[in-house]
């Protein structure tokens, strides 16, 4: 199992990450990739990630941050990128939903990364809320793999994706009882297909309500198999695969 996408540097874990990661590890977890929001907390995933070779990290900018960007960000960025274990830009995208930044604000430093992920050959991890049109539009001009993670756009956003050979990642929204995207979540071919705990957010029922962690993307597979029909231990096998190519870590750390 791989939880492809969490937030270790989140405050809600500085009292006990240590007890978090024996539980993920516990769990069967054999890789974590811990999300960076801006260019400090990209530095700090950066040192999470250092202790343990099954953490990686990555270095972005999410679009609730973009307003706060300076120049001096995107060198910060470049730089964190030639280290080994940065593995990913982002989480960058649109969020239109929340709109805590100006969107077109959010579309500049949105773009700025692609062109990061383009120059570097890292794939991109983006984060669309209510925003699938002009999320959409930029993938396909974009010259960068990514992953739409804690996927919850409608279907040209998913068609979009499919076309560019991007990933769709599904996150603890899948294990509600109202969770709408079912078809979708049918509709990823196997090889494309990525789960997710975004902890500390989103924890998936049994746990939901409680700070999420990754031994928790356990659930989140779970739920995935029911829906698709597959069966669990196969999906976090291949779930597993996914993540390892998509984040370019096949011979790399441990398995
Ligand atoms: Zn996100
Ligand atoms: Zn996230």
């Amino acid at each position: 199992m791989f939880d492809s996408h969490c937030h270790l540097t989140d405050d809600r874990f500085a009292a006990d990450l240590d007890e978090v990661l024996d539980r993920a590890w516990a769990a069967g977890l054999t890789g974590i990739v811990t999300i960076a929001s801006s260019a400090d907390d990209a530095r700090a995933a950066f040192d999470i990630a250092r202790r343990d070779p099954r953490i990686h990290s990555t270095a972005g900018v999410h679009p609730h941050e973009a307003g706060s960007v300076r120049p001096e960000h995107y060198d910060a960025i470049r730089e964190l990128c030639t280290a080994p274990g940065i593995v990913a830009i982002g989480e960058t995208g649109l969020d239109y939903h929340y709109d805590n930044s100006p969107r077109d604000t959010q579309r500049a430093v949105f773009q700025r990364q692609l062109e990061i992920a383009a120059d570097t050959g890292l794939p991109v991890v983006v984060h669309s809320r209510s925003a699938d049109q002009d999320t959409a539009a930029m993938i396909r001009d974009a010259h960068a793999s990514g992953v739409l993670h804690c996927f919850a756009g409608g279907v040209d956003l998913f068609e979009t994706a499919m076309v560019a050979g991007w990933f769709i990642s599904f996150a603890g929204l899948i294990t509600f009882r109202n969770f709408a995207n079912v078809d979708l979540l049918r509709a990823t071919p196997r090889d494309r297909l990525l789960l997710e705990t975004d902890s500390p957010y989103l924890a998936p029922v049994p746990h939901r309500g409680r700070r999420n962690e990754p031994a928790w993307v356990v659930e989140t597979c779970r739920a995935a198999a029911d829906l698709r029909g597959e069966d669990a231990a196969l999906l976090a096998a291949t779930t597993t695969a996914n993540a390892r190519r998509f984040y370019g870590l096949d011979g790399v750390g441990s398995t």
